[in-house]
């Protein structure tokens, strides 16, 4: 599961389902021109992939318990779920 909190509207996301997409009210996409991409194949077939796109103001969330996939503006992003921490831990460990 993923959830987190924007710090630039306050509001509370969370993404419970593989297709359930979210986004905060600010959020918005100031440019599709991403300028940094990773997809990073962890245990479980879990993949971790983000965004990072230029301008952009708050964040969505998607993937639920299947995979996190997130971007936005990172500083607007305080994580609620340690799910994706986890995730992002136990890839040392292989
Ligand atoms: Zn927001």
């Amino acid at each position: 599961m993923s959830k987190a909190k924007c710090t630039n509207c306050g509001d509370v996301i969370e993404s419970r389902h593989q297709y359930e997409f979210v986004m905060c009210t600010c959020y918005v996409e100031a440019s599709d021109k991403v300028i940094a991409f990773e997809k990073t194949h962890g245990k479980r077939d879990d993949e971790f992939w983000k965004f990072v796109k230029e301008n952009s103001s708050g964040f969505f969330l998607d993937g639920g318990e299947v995979y996190t996939r997130y971007g936005g503006n990172f500083s607007h992003i305080e994580w609620i779920s340690t799910d994706i921490l986890e995730r992002l831990e136990g890839l040392d460990d292989e």
